[in-house]
């Protein structure tokens, strides 16, 4: 039985001919919750196929609810339309925005507005999730029952779904043999590190064309409504919109230009030398405590900068490689983790039922889960006792963000220590709420292989102990303050050593008390038996 994304290339297949027969009249270019840039594939193909160039987005919260995506997101997308509304307009090209609830009327809603202004051609990004697939596979249906044509084109990823595949015509489900072919593919078709050229302008006379003037006028929400984010302007400030924002970030991380200076926000430990990031990505990419990633992912994730693009420019700068010298380089390094967010949209394309709320390794579906209202609080609001924990939860409720290193501790201790099925509202969706790059494919990864129910094989009995996780980073990689922590859980400013990564246990009684801090609220030596026991034999308790 095909997947999905099988379902909707066959049917555009079917639709090749009408395509090319479709009158010419005007192009629609349909902005996705993925693609907020002018210069992608879709408005490339769109420009060479019509008259004038429309471009439209859909507001359509029915999408939003079902990936829990959350008000910071939602905002964020919000203020990248008005950057990319400003750029379009200067090419004569309109850029609308259209409310359309339920979700299941937006095929409908689409064609209708195409007839509104005279568009026959409709060109957008594909999205991998369920639910748009098959919401594209009757968008191509309902356009050629009226004479029209709809056309998807892969954007958002390197590499397309389905290119990669083993020996035996599957799809891969372990990162390292799928990474390598991966680099022999990308090393094998120059056009897919290609990035799209800026689209070519409409002409003047779109302006005069009285059916599409008022397209220019109108006006465009700033917000949506049941989105309306609390802490808006600290999330612009902190991740302001627009190309040019992420290609400052881009600059920052991979030249070492300056730009906005992080502030400790996203650097808690001081550091003496001034190299671009990276190029000490090896081992920053494991230290909370200083700037050493891109945090290109908001950019990434909501497609205001090309995966293209970013690759590129690293490939360039690593003398024309994308693995030499592997995990060493820090270039190559960075390419290969840019790599996975092309592996995880590979995985729901060819296992949709993770997209359904289901575990990739189904044998795990039946593990016993428990619930404690408190304790999921302590964890929401960083209270736990564990102090990597409760930085980290503190740092992605203020800032919408959280270092890769902490994402895994912290979901990792909420299935392990705290026993909670991260497909409920907890886990997977806490993050969708909260973070600013919060993207489906990635989020579902990330949690399905800290909960050992994931495609690559994380052991079940792999469990990270929170308190030597973050000495671990204290020692290993030289995070000797442990500042992250005193950054962000200031009841522990006074600690250092031991104390400071575990101080219930390190310190007598009275001492810990004064700190107003919280006890563990779980022994970590029993929770982990516990979820020893329960993962070896689900369905048992
Ligand atoms: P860098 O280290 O600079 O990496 C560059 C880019 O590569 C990132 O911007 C991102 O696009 C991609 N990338 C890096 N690591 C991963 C990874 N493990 N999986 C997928 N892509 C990766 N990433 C998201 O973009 N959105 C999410 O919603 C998300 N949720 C996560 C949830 C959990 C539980 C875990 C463990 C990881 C999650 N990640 C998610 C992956 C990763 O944590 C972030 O992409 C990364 O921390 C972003 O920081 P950066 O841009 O500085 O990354």
């Amino acid at each position: 039985e095909g997947t999905p994304l099988d379902e909707l290339e066959k049917v555009m297949k079917k639709s090749e001919v009408e395509f090319k027969k479709a009158k010419n009249g005007n192009v629609l270019m349909w902005i996705r919750n993925k693609d907020f840039r002018a210069f992608e594939r879709a408005s490339q193909a769109a420009k060479s196929m019509g008259t004038h160039v429309i471009a439209l987005h859909v507001i359509s919260p029915g999408d939003y609810k079902s990936h829990g995506r959350g008000a910071r997101r939602i905002d964020f997308m919000m203020r990248n339309v008005k950057e990319l509304r400003s750029e379009l307009k200067e090419k004569n090209i309109p850029l609308v925005v259209r409310t359309i609830t339920p979700r299941k009327t937006v095929p409908k809603e689409i064609i209708s507005f195409c007839d509104e202004f005279n568009i026959t051609k409709i060109y957008a990004n594909i999205e991998y999730e369920v639910d748009e697939l098959r919401r594209d596979a009757v968008v191509v249906h309902l356009a050629r029952e009226s004479g029209k044509a709809a056309f998807f084109v892969h954007d958002c990823i390197i590499v397309p779904p389905g290119m990669l595949l083993t020996k035996e015509g599957k799809p891969y489900s372990v990162y390292g043999p799928w990474f390598k072919k991966w680099v022999e593919t990308v090393n094998e078709n120059d056009n897919l590190l290609e990035t799209s050229e800026d689209p070519e302008a409409n002409d003047e006379s779109v302006r005069k064309d009285k059916s599409l003037h008022s397209l220019f006028e109108e006006e465009i929400p700033s917000e949506v409504e049941g989105y309306e984010c609390a802490d808006a302007e600290k999330m612009a400030q902190l991740w302001p919109a627009g190309y040019h924002s992420a290609r400052e970030s881009l600059g920052r991380f991979l030249e070492g230009k300056k730009g906005k200076e992080a502030d400790d926000i996203f650097q808690s430990s001081k550091v003496k030398e001034k190299k671009a990031a990276v190029e000490n990505y090896p081992e920053g990419r494991n230290r909370p405590d200083v700037d050493g990633t891109s945090r290109l992912s908001p950019y990434l994730a909501a497609g205001v900068i090309s995966p293209r693009e970013v690759v590129q420019k690293a490939r360039k700068m690593n003398k024309g490689s994308i693995s030499q010298g592997g995990k060493e380089n820090g270039f190559s390094n960075w390419i290969s983790e840019v790599a996975w967010r092309d592996f995880y949209a590979h995985v729901i394309v060819a296992w949709p039922r993770v997209v359904m709320g289901r575990a990739y390794n189904l044998a795990m579906e039946s593990v016993c889960w428990e619930y404690e209202e408190d304790q999921v609080k302590a964890w929401k609001e960083g209270n736990t006792g564990y102090p990597i924990v409760d930085a980290a939860m503190r740092q992605m409720r203020e800032t919408g963000f959280m270092h890769n290193r902490c994402r895994m501790i912290t979901a990792m201790f909420l299935v392990k220590d705290l026993m909670v099925d991260w497909k409920n509202e907890v886990g997977e969706a806490y993050f969708m709420q909260h973070l600013m790059d919060a993207d489906f494919a990635s989020n579902n990864g990330g949690w399905q292989w800290s909960a050992s129910t994931g495609t690559d094989p994380q052991p079940y009995f792999r469990i990270f102990n929170p308190f030597s996780q973050s000495e671990k980073s204290a020692q290993s990689y030289s995070d000797p303050d442990g500042a992250y922590i005193k950054r962000w859980v200031p009841e522990l400013k006074s600690l250092s050593g031991k104390a400071l990564h575990d101080p219930f246990h390190k310190l007598d009684k009275a001492s810990f008390k004064k700190l107003g801090y919280p006890e563990p609220i779980v022994d970590h030596n029993e929770a982990r038996k516990r979820a020893l026991r329960r993962f070896k034999t689900p369905g048992e308790k």
